[in-house]
């Protein structure tokens, strides 16, 4: 099998497994009891936290565990908005975030907030000069991502936190999800920050909201006293334990994974470049884990199909939209056709994928192109 598709989820580590399968059975009592193994579950529980709050340089304080990056990302707009409408109903956020982020404006928006969606530019991003024109006095929240899931392109947020920061009554998240252990984040400069375990090779169902200890959120998860109330509900210990582990490694190995996986990039973007009819749709100076390309003689759909049969497995838009039969609104709001739109297809690598591997997809996608590709 050839897995181009770590932007979706990332295999587990072996040292994270691990780790993982000696805590289910060590730490399975609840965090919150006080007899001895509850009080041993939450004394890992806290080391762990202790050591992310390490490694980030954030307080301890600030590191909210939840299950999964959509959770966060709802806990950190709509908790926000909901618990601070007195500073304003403006919100600015951009029309290329991940679905997670977009629902829930669309459900604060149902509920009376001004939601504005800033479009993006020709490299993909939103820039700081179009943040700073649409600020209002109003403006409450901003939430753009960091790197988008599609394309890889890399939104100015340390740029466009100055930006929000210099109206003091607002407050700025970012989605980093597809940034986190690949390129550095300005987490000082961030209000609210979203991550996931899983992208990171770590375990699903584990995922961190970092927030200012000076943020006031609404929960949305009702229930006990866990994650300083913030989100009900029994600790998933072994997983949260965990994820300083997988955490520390990622960022030990950031550097030399981005040079590998840059250099699997530019040999594909070469590769694919001189196939009749293929197209590079990432901007030039995307993150190199994701790369968008298309070929006019085949659709989306034909060519993951195709690529599925020979074990290689890649995916057309957000695999959160997966089932969708619409065109990519990245790739349209990116100014390109309605055809490269719906013949975009994701790749997206690790520290795992092989230039061999890159050569095989190339070889693959030029016989299915023949195949069963429409002439041009
Ligand atoms: N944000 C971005 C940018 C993503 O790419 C994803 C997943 O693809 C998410 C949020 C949601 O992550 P999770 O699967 O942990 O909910």
């Amino acid at each position: 099998m050839i897995y181009f598709d770590n932007a979706s989820t990332t295999s587990v580590r072996p040292e994270v497994a691990r780790v993982y399968k000696k805590l289910i059975d060590e730490c399975f009592a609840n965090a919150d009891s006080m007899h001895a193994p509850g009080r041993k579950t939450n004394r890992q529980l806290e080391q762990a936290r202790q050591h992310i709050a390490h490694s980030l340089k954030v307080l301890k304080e600030e590191i909210i565990f939840t299950s999964c990056a959509s959770e966060s990302n709802s806990l950190a707009v709509i908790g926000y908005a909901l618990a601070n409408q007195h500073r304003g109903k403006h919100i600015l956020t951009s029309n290329v975030e991940h679905s997670s982020i977009k629902h829930a404006m669309n459900f604060l928006e149902s509920i009376g907030f001004d939601v504005e969606r800033l479009p993006i530019n020709e490299q993909g991003i939103v820039t700081e000069e179009m943040v700073r024109s649409h600020m209002r006095k109003d403006t409450m929240l901003v939430s753009l991502m960091h790197v988008n899931n599609e394309i890889g392109s890399i939104n100015p947020i340390e740029k466009i936190a100055k930006v929000v920061h210099a109206h003091p009554t607002c407050v700025f998240h970012s989605d980093c999800v597809q940034s986190f252990g690949k390129i550095d984040i300005p987490f000082e400069q961030l209000d609210m920050m979203t991550m996931s375990a899983h992208k990171i090779h770590g375990i699903k169902g584990s995922s961190m909201l970092l927030k200012k200890k000076n943020i006031v959120l609404q929960p949305l998860i009702f229930g006990g006293q866990q994650e300083q109330g913030l989100r009900g509900g029994t600790e998933n210990a072994p997983a949260n334990i965990v994820l300083a582990k997988t955490i520390r490694l990622a960022l030990e190995e950031q550097e030399e994974t981005y040079a590998h996986v840059k250099m699997l990039r530019d040999h594909l973007v070469d590769r694919i470049s001189a196939i009749d009819g293929g197209h590079v749709l990432s901007p030039q100076n995307a993150l190199p884990y994701i790369l968008n390309v298309s070929f006019d003689q085949i659709t989306s759909e034909v060519l993951l199909n195709a690529l599925d049969e020979k074990g290689i497995c890649v995916s057309a838009k957000s695999t959160c939209d997966s089932r969708s039969s619409q065109a990519s609104e990245v790739i349209l709001a990116l100014n390109h056709s309605q055809k490269d739109a719906s013949h975009a297809i994701r790749l997206s690598f690790s520290k795992d994928n092989t230039i061999e591997e890159a050569d095989q997809f190339v070889e693959a996608v030029k016989e299915i192109v023949k195949n069963y590709g429409l002439s041009l």
